[in-house]
C-alpha cells in the first residue's frame, strides 16, 4: 500500500485510503501530493473510517467523492461542511441553495448514513484530535462547534454506538479516555471492576472491538475520567520510560471462556520474554489449538497490560498486530531495553 502512494498508483483508488499524520489530511492512493514519510502515514479501508479518526479529505483527490462524476451541489456541500464553524441545518443548507432531503437522499445512498450523522462523525473526527493532545473534553467540545458538553457526549456515544434506551439505568458506565504514549494515543476505558478496554486509537477493527466491549459490559461507554485510568496513565508512563515491568491497574476482560483463558495465561508472560503460539497453546492445554489461540490473542482488547504483542511465531517472526507490526516490535525492544537509544 505504501508503495502504491509513493508511486500514486491511481489503479488502488477505492482500494484503500491513507492518512498522513503530521497533515490531518487523507487521500487517495493516486493523489498527486507530496510522498509522505511511512512512519507518518495510516491506511484506512475505507473513507468514514479515515473521518472518524480525525483526517479531513484531501481538497485536491476528494477522497469522499465517489470516483466519476460527483454533482457540483455535493461539492459544494462537502465545502460548506468544512467550513461551518458548527453543525449546519436544514436552513443553512437552504441558504446555500441546496435542498435537505436532496442532502439526506445522497448520502444515505453513498455512505448508508444520514447527513447529520456525516456531519457528526467528522465534527467527532476533528474532536478527537485535540483530545489526544490532552485537552479537556468541555473545551474539546466547544471548539469543534458543540453547542454543549452533552451534545458532544450524545454525538460520541453515537459514534461508539451506544443506544441508550436499550442499557439499564442501575449499570454503571465505563469512562473512556485518551492518554498519548510514545507509540501513539491510547484509548483507555475503565469503571470499577477495573480497565477494560486499551487498543490504539488507528488500530484496526477499533470499532468493532468497542462494539463487543460494550456487548460484554451492556453499558455505555462516555468520555470521563477514572480512578483506574488515572492510575494506567502514570503506570504507562513509567512503562514507557522502561522503568515498569509489570502493571497493578486491575482488569476486566470478559469475553468466552477460551479467550479468557488464553488472557490470563498470557499475563503470565514476563516483561522482556515472548512465547509462540505453540507454546501458548500448550499452557492452555490443548497443542492443537494454534489457531483459536491466535485467533483468542488477536481479540484481546487490552493492549500492553494483557501483553498480547510478546506472543511471536515459532520461527521467531513477529507476525501480525492490531495496532502494527512496528509497535509490536518497539514494545519488544522496550522491555528487552534495547529501545532507549535509538
Ligand atoms: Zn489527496
Amino acid at each position: 500500500m505504501y508503495r502504491a502512494v509513493t508511486e500514486r498508483d491511481a489503479s488502488f483508488d477505492g482500494a484503500f485510503y491513507f492518512g498522513v499524520r503530521t497533515t490531518g489530511v487523507f487521500c487517495r492512493p493516486g493523489c498527486g501530493a507530496k510522498s509522505p514519510r511511512r512512519d507518518n502515514v495510516l491506511f484506512f479501508a475505507d473513507a468514514l473510517a479515515a473521518v472518524r479518526q480525525g483526517f479531513r479529505p484531501c481538497r485536491r483527490c476528494k477522497p469522499l467523492e465517489p470516483t466519476g462524476s460527483t454533482p457540483s451541489w455535493v461539492r459544494e456541500l462537502f465545502g460548506l461542511v468544512e467550513r461551518a464553524p458548527g453543525r449546519l441545518s436544514s436552513s443553512d443548507l437552504r441558504a446555500a441553495g441546496i435542498h435537505p432531503v436532496r442532502a439526506a437522499r445522497w448520502f444515505k445512498e453513498h455512505f448508508g448514513m444520514t447527513f447529520h450523522a456525516y456531519q457528526r462523525a467528522r465534527r467527532i473526527g476533528s474532536a478527537l484530535r485535540p483530545i489526544q493532545t490532552g485537552s479537556d473534553v468541555s473545551s474539546v467540545a466547544l471548539a469543534s462547534g458543540f453547542e454543549s458538553e452533552s451534545g458532544f457526549r450524545a454525538a460520541f456515544e453515537r459514534l461508539f454506538g451506544a443506544a441508550p434506551t436499550r442499557v439499564a439505568p442501575a449499570v454503571e458506565p465505563v469512562r473512556v479516555h485518551w492518554i498519548p504514549t510514545p507509540l501513539g494515543p491510547l484509548l483507555a476505558a475503565a469503571r470499577s471492576e477495573g480497565l477494560c478496554f486499551l487498543e490504539f486509537v488507528d488500530r484496526r477493527a477499533l470499532a468493532s472491538q468497542i462494539a463487543t466491549l460494550r456487548r460484554r459490559v451492556g453499558a455505555l461507554l462516555i468520555p470521563g475520567e477514572h480512578p483506574h485510568l488515572e492510575r494506567l496513565r502514570s503506570e504507562l508512563a513509567r512503562y514507557f520510560e522502561g522503568r515498569l515491568r509489570s502493571f497493578s491497574v486491575p482488569v476486566h476482560a470478559p469475553g468466552t471462556a477460551f479467550q479468557e483463558r488464553v488472557w490470563s495465561e498470557l499475563q503470565r508472560i514476563q516483561h522482556g520474554e515472548t512465547r509462540s503460539y505453540l507454546e501458548l497453546a500448550r499452557a492452555v492445554g490443548d497443542a492443537k489449538a494454534v489457531r483459536a489461540v491466535a485467533a483468542a490473542n488477536g481479540r484481546n482488547r487490552i493492549a500492553i497490560v494483557i501483553p498480547c504483542h510478546r506472543v511471536i511465531g515459532s520461527d521467531g517472526q513477529l507476525v501480525g498486530y492490531a495496532g502494527g507490526v512496528w509497535r509490536k516490535q518497539r514494545l519488544l525492544e522496550l522491555e528487552r531495553g534495547t529501545g532507549q537509544h535509538e
